[in-house]
């Protein structure tokens, strides 16, 4: 199976077919398996047998997803959460303890740094932030004890690229693990496994999914990592539904697709807000004037759905646009078919204080869109009359 091309592993990877034949694959919705005699049953519990126990451990469909996952991200396993959150809970439990350091990108998802200094910070592990695209500095703070690096790329909402093999090759160094927040990339766009990371992060909430309906997350690496993720995902059990798996995995199926189509219809609005007067500043790699352009192309095949752009006028303009657009939904999430708008500074990072957003460059004239798959008219239109209102 390894041998085909992406589009191909999307739909066909780690098919699994019933007694009852079915095509499209069964959702497995059963807490627990039961068996044929109480011999059998210890066997399975002592681990004498294959075969699966309780849905908090495995579930068909949730492997399913797991194992199309990794295919796709080019890993040798995944393991699916609850949620992206629960991922990073995965992540953080299985791999980190008391005298630990952890390398952190500033600029990335506010509830990552929530995260890590109020329930990480106290478990004795130190937690330390850098500006990502500041290769001395990654160099400066990983150390001996830093047991692991993460980062996003390209991050939300400011699209800053961060080389990944260069932040591997830090980490590798000094004997660290490095993770890849790819949300925005999807292994669609971007396989950081194959640049050199050891673990790539994914909330399916969003283009995984793609429609807005379920939360998921995952954890895709070599199969020594993931046996660690399983540990602790047995014992603490922020476990993936395998109705979300059932969804997700028929997001799998159609993500390129629409990561294309996205990815057409953010860089038709970064042109047409580039060129307009009334915005400051657009954050997009697809514009060939981004910082990061280069290196997004580089590392990328496409340039995704998400970009923000700065009003001047701070927060009283940034709503006054947001409640002038009609087709957009105001909503924090972002990967969905809907074009959705949110601003930042009052909703996602708000929980950040006013110096963590200042140094994470979430300034109050600052508009995020997650650019739907819409009719690109429609959507410059809404635009247009929005900023008219300004
Ligand atoms: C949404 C998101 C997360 C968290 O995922 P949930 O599924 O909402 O828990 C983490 N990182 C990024 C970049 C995200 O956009």
């Amino acid at each position: 199976m390894s041998d085909y091309k992406e589009a191909t592993l999307a739909v066909q990877a780690a098919i699994r077919q019933t007694s009852e034949q079915e095509n499209s694959e069964a959702i497995f919705m059963t807490s627990s398996f039961a068996y044929g005699s109480a011999e059998e049953a210890a066997a399975k519990f002592g681990g004498d047998a294959g075969g699966n126990i309780y849905s908090r451990f495995t579930n068909p469909t949730v492997e399913l997803f797991e194992k199309r996952l990794a295919a796709l991200e080019k890993g040798e396993a995944a393991v699916a959460t609850a949620s992206g959150m629960a991922a990073l809970q995965t992540l953080a439990y299985s791999l980190l303890q008391a005298g630990d350091k952890v390398v952190c990108s500033r600029n990335i998802f506010g509830s990552t740094v929530k995260f890590f200094n109020a329930y990480v910070a106290k478990f004795g592990v130190d937690i330390v932030y850098v500006d990502a695209t500041d290769y001395d500095a990654w160099a400066i703070e990983i150390d001996s004890r830093t047991r692991l690096c993460y980062f996003e790329t390209p991050s939300n909402p400011l699209y800053e690229v961060v080389d990944v093999a260069r932040v591997t090759k830090l980490a590798h160094a000094k004997g660290a693990l490095l993770c890849v927040d790819t949300v925005l990339a999807t292994p669609a766009l971007q396989n950081p496994l194959t640049q050199g990371a050891d673990i790539v992060m994914q909330s399916a909430t969003k283009f995984i999914d793609g429609q807005g309906r379920a939360l998921g997350g995952a954890l895709i690496s070599n199969a020594e990592i993931c046996e660690k993720f399983v540990g602790f995902m047995r014992s603490a059990g922020p476990a993936m539904s395998p109705f979300n798996a059932w969804v997700l995995l028929n997001g799998l199926e159609t993500l390129a697709l629409r990561m294309k189509a996205h990815s057409a219809n953010a860089q038709a609005l970064a042109e047409y807000l580039d060129a307009h007067p009334k915005v400051k500043k657009v954050n997009y790699g697809g514009l060939p004037t981004h910082k990061y352009h280069e290196l997004a192309k580089q590392q990328q095949k496409g340039f995704g759905g998400v970009l923000s752009f700065e009003l001047d006028g701070g927060r009283e303009q940034a709503w006054r646009f947001i409640n002038n657009v009609k087709l957009m939904s105001i909503t924090g999430n972002l990967g969905d078919t809907k074009t959705l708008v949110t601003h930042p500074a009052s909703t996602t990072h708000g929980r950040l204080t006013d110096e963590e957003k200042h140094k994470a460059g979430i300034v109050e004239g600052l508009v995020r869109v997650s650019v739907g798959i819409e009719d690109i008219e429609d959507i410059l239109a809404d635009v247009e009359q929005a900023l008219a209102k300004l």
